[in-house]
Order: C-alpha cells, then sequence, then structure tokens
C-alpha cells in the first residue's frame, strides 16, 4: 500500500521536477525532497535507533516536514511537540516519551534547556545557524546523512507519529499512531476536487494532526506545498497571492482573523479553490460569509487526533447557504469510506436509533490503537466491540448526516487548542487566596470558547486582582490556556452530592460580551 514514505518515493519517480515543498522562499522538488528526506532519515538513525523518538520543537517548515518524512522512511516516531507550551510542560512531555534527539528552532532555547536538564542523555539538534556547545545544527544533520533511503515504513502496523493532546487527568496523553492510520485512500483524497497543478498552503501546527495530517494529505496527492511556519493571517493572505494557493486548511478561528483583515481587498485571493476546516465547531454565519467573501468552496472536516484526521466530511456541494438544505450548515457531514459512525446511549452504550443524541463513535482504520504506556486511558478509549469514543454528542439525520451537538468530555476549544478545565482549575488552587475554582468554556465570537473561570475566594484575606490570578496562571500554564475572565464568586452551583454542575455555571456567567 502506498504510505506516505512509500508515495514520497513514488512521486520522485513519476515528477521529479514538481515543487513538492516551498518554505521561507526556498522550494525543493519531489525529487530533491525525496533525496533531502534520506539524508534526514540516515542521520536520525545514526542517532536513535527505531522504533526511538524524534522530539521536536518546530513551526511548519522544511525541517518539520523533512523530519516528519525521514522519520518514516526510518522507523522512527517523530513526536512533535506544542511549543506554546510552558518549557516545564514541554520537558514533562519530552520525558514522557522519552524522546532520544530533540530537533528544536533557535528561539525556543528556554524549551531546549528545560529538556536537556529533565532528559540529560538528549541528542539537541538546533535549527539556526549556530549551535550551542555540543548540540549540532539543523545543516550538519543533513550534511552528514547519506542518499541511502532506509527503506522503512511499508508495514501499516508500524508507530510513526506521536502527538500529545491534553487529557481529562490534566496531563497531556501521547496518541500513537501508525502508518495505517495516516494512510490517504483515493477516495478519501477525492473529498479535495485536486487538480494536477493544486498548490496546498499549510499554516498549521506540526504537533496537531491537522498540521501534519494536512502536510502528510498534499504529499500523498503529489501537491506543491507552501510550508508557512505560523497561523497569521496576513501572512497567509500574502502566501495566497504570492504562490497562487488553490487548497488550505484553517481553523474556523483563523478564517474569521483572515475576513477581518482591515486590507483584505488588497490580496489576489481569487486562485482559492477550497478551503478544508475543522478542529472545531463552526457558524453558519461564519461560513456564509467566507463563501461570500473568498468565493471559493468548503469541505468541513471532523475528527480528532485519536482519529488521526477527519471521520465524516461536510462535502463541498453540501455547502449551500441559499437553498433548501441551509441547515446542512451545521452538520459535519457524513462518515468518509471505511469509516463507520453510531451513536449510542451515553449510559447504557446502547446503539441509538436515527435522530436521538447520544454519543458519537466511529470504527475505522484511521482510529488509533492507544496511548502511550497509559493502559487504563487506552482501556477507556474504546468500546468492547472496538468503537472508538469520541467524547462528543450528536445525533444522524434521516440522510445520514451528523451533527455534532455538544461534549461529553469536559474540554474547552479555544482558538482550536484544546484546554482542559482541569488544568485551569489546579493552577489557580495553588493561589493562596483562592478557596474553589470551577472553570468553564463560554461562546466567543473569535476565539470558538473563552476560558472562563469562577473562584470563591479565601475569607479574611486581601482580595487579589482578576488581572492578578490570571498573571498567576500565566506563569504555570501555556498563555492560550489562562482565562480570558475570572469571575469572584460567592458561590459555586453544586447539586445534593456536591459536584459542581458546570452547565448551571455556564448559564449563570452568561456568553462574553465582546
Ligand atoms: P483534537 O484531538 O485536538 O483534534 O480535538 C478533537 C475535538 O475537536 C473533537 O472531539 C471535537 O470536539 C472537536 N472538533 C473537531 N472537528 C470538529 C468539527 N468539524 N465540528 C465540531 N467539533 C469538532
Ligand atoms: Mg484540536
Amino acid at each position: 500500500e502506498l504510505h506516505l514514505p512509500n508515495r514520497i518515493r513514488q512521486l520522485a519517480l513519476s515528477q521529479p521536477s514538481a515543487p513538492a515543498v516551498t518554505a521561507e522562499g526556498a522550494t525543493l522538488t519531489y525529487a530533491e525532497f525525496d533525496t533531502y528526506t534520506n539524508k534526514v532519515a540516515t542521520a536520525l538513525a545514526a542517532l536513535a535507533s527505531p522504533p526511538g523518538r524524534i522530539g521536536a520543537l518546530l513551526r511548519m517548515g522544511l525541517p518539520g516536514a523533512a523530519a516528519l518524512v525521514g522519520c518514516t522512511k526510518a522507523g522512527l516516531v517523530f513526536t512533535p511537540i506544542n511549543w506554546r507550551l510552558t518549557p516545564d510542560e514541554i520537558a514533562w512531555i519530552a520525558t514522557d516519551a522519552q524522546i532520544g534527539v530533540l530537533i528544536v528552532e533557535a528561539d525556543f532555547a528556554d524549551a531546549a534547556h528545560a529538556v536537556a536538564a529533565a532528559l540529560p542523555e538528549v541528542r539537541i539538534i538546533v535549527v539556526g545557524d549556530s549551535a550551542p556547545d555540543g548540540a549540532t545544527t539543523w545543516g550538519q544533520l543533513v550534511t552528514s546523512g547519506t542518499d541511502t533511503d532506509p527503506g522503512l515504513g511499508d508495514d501499516p502496523e508500524t508507530a510513526l507519529l506521536q502527538l500529545y493532546t491534553s487529557g481529562t487527568t490534566g496531563k497531556p496523553k501521547g496518541v500513537v499512531a501508525v502508518h495505517r492510520n495516516i494512510y490517504n485512500t483515493p477516495e478519501g483524497l477525492e473529498l479535495y476536487e485536486f487538480g494536477n497543478e493544486s498548490v496546498s498552503l499549510d499554516a498549521l501546527p506540526l504537533f496537531h494532526i491537522a498540521g501534519s495530517g494536512w502536510l502528510s494529505t498534499s504529499l500523498s496527492a503529489g501537491l506543491h506545498v507552501i510550508l508557512l511556519g505560523e497561523m497569521r493571517p496576513p501572512q497567509v493572505a500574502a502566501a495566497i497571492a504570492e504562490y497562487g494557493v488553490t487548497h488550505a486548511f484553517l481553523v474556523p478561528s483563523a478564517i474569521g482573523m483572515l475576513l477581518e483583515l482591515p486590507d483584505l481587498d488588497e490580496y489576489d485571493l481569487s486562485s482559492l479553490e477550497i478551503i478544508a476546516y475543522g478542529a472545531s465547531p463552526i457558524t453558519p454565519a461564519l461560513l456564509e460569509r467566507t463563501m461570500d467573501t473568498l468565493h471559493c468552496r468548503l469541505v468541513q472536516r471532523y475528527g480528532m487526533t485519536e482519529t488521526m484526521g477527519a471521520l465524516t466530511a461536510l462535502r463541498a456541494d453540501d455547502h449551500d447557504p441559499r437553498g433548501p438544505r441551509t441547515h446542512l450548515l451545521r452538520s459535519a457531514g457524513t462518515p468518509l469510506p471505511g469509516t463507520e459512525v453510531q451513536i449510542r446511549d451515553i449510559v447504557t452504550g446502547e446503539v441509538l436509533p436515527q435522530g436521538e443524541t447520544g454519543e458519537i463513535v466511529s470504527r475505522s482504520r484511521n482510529n488509533v490503537t492507544g496511548y502511550w504506556q497509559r493502559d487504563a486511558e487506552t482501556a477507556a478509549l474504546c468500546t468492547d466491540d472496538g468503537f472508538l469514543r469520541t467524547g462528543d454528542a450528536g445525533h444522524i439525520d434521516e440522510n445520514g448526516y451528523l451533527f455534532v451537538t455538544d461534549r461529553v468530555k469536559d474540554m474547552i476549544i479555544t482558538g482550536g487548542e484544546n484546554v482542559y478545565p482541569v488544568e485551569v482549575e489546579a493552577a489557580l488552587a495553588e493561589h493562596p487566596a483562592v478557596a474553589e475554582v470551577a472553570v468553564v468554556g463560554l461562546p466567543d465570537e473569535r476565539w470558538g470558547e473563552a476560558v472562563t473561570a469562577a473562584v470563591r475566594l479565601v475569607d479574611g484575606v486581601e482580595a487579589p486582582t482578576e488581572r492578578e490570578l490570571v498573571a498567576f496562571t500565566t506563569e504555570r500554564l501555556a498563555s492560550y490556556k489562562k482565562p480570558q475572565r475570572i469571575h469572584i464568586v460567592g458561590e459555586l452551583p453544586r447539586n445534593a452530592s456536591g459536584k459542581i454542575l458546570k452547565r448551571t455555571l455556564r448559564e449563570i456567567l452568561g456568553p462574553r460580551e465582546c
């Protein structure tokens, strides 16, 4: 089967001079990218023997793309880590993953130090002009490799990617993907209506499945992929205009920010054919505005890290803001080929009839088999008959369309990033003036949801200000996790057995005024 490394090998023969990747103005053809990734593969394999884990703190660029493909060729497991986390959070993940090598951009030096302190044996590869004592630069690494393809990546059950997602317990867990999980079927690729001249844009985080998955999809389809480092709306617009981008994956909050660019009219975005979007819910209003402003077609994907991409998709033809099927703009679409989706009772686990709301479960070759060294969580991930629990709630209509309407899991999605309330609650609870705290996500126009805390203070202490409390969390958590509002309350709503009622709290705190 044509897993990612085999697709690259094949494209290097079938379209050697076609552009493969462009990053920071430099382009490699498929033949050059194949050679380059052979060098990366052999150099990394000399530092870590398979199935070693290669950690990375990288933006979406050539080193990240080449490390991903290089690892797949060498039987290594690529572990990109969220560089927006604090150095301590990053060191925790690096230790959990037992990485042997860390590829790190020069400006993430604080995080690299924290990892080196936690794992003294780790080999550091710095992406930059020079490397501090003992470390190697990315350039030196590539030069040390040879153009001999290690030839691995054929086995569907070999691990190739370990992505971290936050967990309900507050500590992230490693989602281990094997080759068959990220395999793009020809039917799955049809969704995007790629053509021979299609140009793809990837400005998503490498450390999320949306980013590494879109890279793998675009490369598997033999496209020219523009790697953009980070999601910055003006740069996204400029790159679309400069490279004639036809296909882009954007998260809803990024689409919103793109549309809000004051000088949007000045960019020629007419090359855009398809915007794929997903990772969090989107409003029909934003979809309509996108179609009216950008005049392109839209494809929605619904899935999660554990499903290594999409379970269902709302096809371009189903995005119809004026016709009789407008209600489909609230739908996540229909299952992709080879994927079964069911709705099950949250308590009894029974399969529910069409139209009823329950937990969304799925069975697919893309679903991962579990978490890295987390037996209990791995066991809880699937039902006895092998369906993966998404932790999302929804229903399926009479035409087979899935509607994701709620979340069973206690998770907030803000700007496409997941935040588990427990983490934020634990950080705030450390403050001496905080007696109790509960964190919820409230609807927010810009971010989708806003992390919002309700805090009851210890009696008789000097009350901290909201700002002081926010600053306190910033020292302990990645900045996207910090509460956007903290409400000081007299008491928290509880049920008879003392459990905090988050739903009630959400109603009390209300939507955030914008
Ligand atoms: P992650 O593991 O970070 O990819 O987060 C997965 C979660 O994001 C899912 O379980 C959903 O709650 C949410 N999600 C992803 N895609 C969509 C979508 N198209 N519509 C609504 N929610 C989504
Ligand atoms: Mg996400």
